[in-house]
């Protein structure tokens, strides 16, 4: 089968991004959300980072045009999915909103469509088991912002078919992404790394080692890391990133993916990062400055 008709379910910050990439790609793109004010929203970001592309010279007014065209916003469920090659849902991360538009999805899709998740931490197994039809159901883990980010986490649960692994690595490649290739277990490949490096450099903080930003420097000048695992926790959200680390506690029953009580501290307090002007770091004005408040300074 040829991937040519794409749909993409919820418009927020990874949705939008999805359905660029999939206009991008020369797809009929048909964009659907629940609520009016979370399509528009997406329509609105898609268009704006088009138009920042023509501001710097990177896009072609001709080239946004045809972008453009290939995008349809639609908010009946059932008329955006009948006629796709593939659904990417990305709504929010909660098993019963996805169960039920996978339940769906099963139902009101072609039967040899391929229906992609963009979670981020849930089974795919359990979202899979809810469209009936799981050999078709794969993880297609996108990251933020997805025009600007290569990888695509592809994760296949046991009833997951060869064929729909091969065609969601083909149309990741058409979304210029790079692909790999992991097992449904907990955190994936991604999460399961990226938090325990989050939570141990906090651990280091809290310890007195080094002081934030020397620790982000250590990895970005020492490892190559573009960006230190501290200023990256404040970026996703100290509390999505406690959730995630409870989880993989949880499953992996390991004590090393315990959240470290200055994490604990700092979301009780309401300081979750960037988003809250105040985490790991100040984010004055989005501005990053080290804190000098922290229990080890
Ligand atoms: P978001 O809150 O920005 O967007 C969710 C969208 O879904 C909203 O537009 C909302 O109106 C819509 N929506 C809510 N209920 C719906 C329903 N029943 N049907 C259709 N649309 C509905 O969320 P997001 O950050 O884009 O995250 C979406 C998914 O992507 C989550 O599973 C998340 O874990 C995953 N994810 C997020 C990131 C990230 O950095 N934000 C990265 C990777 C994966």
């Amino acid at each position: 089968m040829e991937i040519r008709d794409v749909t993409v379910i919820g418009a927020g910050t990874m949705g939008s991004g999805i359905a660029q990439v999939c206009a991008q790609a020369g797809w009929k793109t048909t964009l659907f959300d629940a609520y009016p004010e979370g399509l528009e929203k997406g329509m609105n970001s898609i268009d704006s980072f088009w138009e920042k592309g023509i501001l710097r010279g990177k896009t072609t007014p001709e080239q946004k045009a045809e972008w453009a065209s290939n995008i349809h916003p639609n908010m009946d469920l059932v008329a955006a999915v009948k006629d796709a090659d593939m659904v990417i849902e990305a709504v929010p991360e909660v098993l019963h909103i996805k169960a039920k538009i996978f339940q769906v999805l099963g139902e009101e899709t072609k039967e040899d469509c391929i229906l992609g998740t963009n979670t981020s931490s849930l089974s795919i197994a359990d979202i899979a088991a809810a469209s009936g039809r799981p050999d078709k159901v794969i993880g297609m883990h996108f990251f933020n912002p997805v025009p600007i980010m290569n990888l695509l986490e592809l994760v296949k649960h046991d009833l997951c078919s060869e064929e729909t692994i091969a065609l969601a690595k083909s149309a990741g490649n058409s979304m210029g992404k790079t692909t790999i290739l992991v097992k449904d277990v907990p955190g994936f490949a991604t999460s399961r790394l990226g938090v325990i490096l989050g939570n141990e450099a906090i651990r280091m903080l809290a310890d007195g080692v080094a002081s934030a930003s020397d620790i982000d420097t250590a990895m970005k000048l020492g490892y190559k890391h573009p960006m230190g695992p501290l200023e990256l926790s404040d970026l996703v959200g100290l509390d999505v990133r406690k959730d995630i680390l409870n989880n993989l506690a949880e499953s992996f029953s390991e004590d090393s993916y315990r959240p470290h009580p200055l994490l604990d501290e700092l979301v009780k307090n309401g300081e979750l990062g960037k988003k809250t002007n105040k985490g790991i770091y100040n984010w004055d004005n989005g501005t990053k400055s080290e804190r000098d408040d922290l229990p080890f300074l």
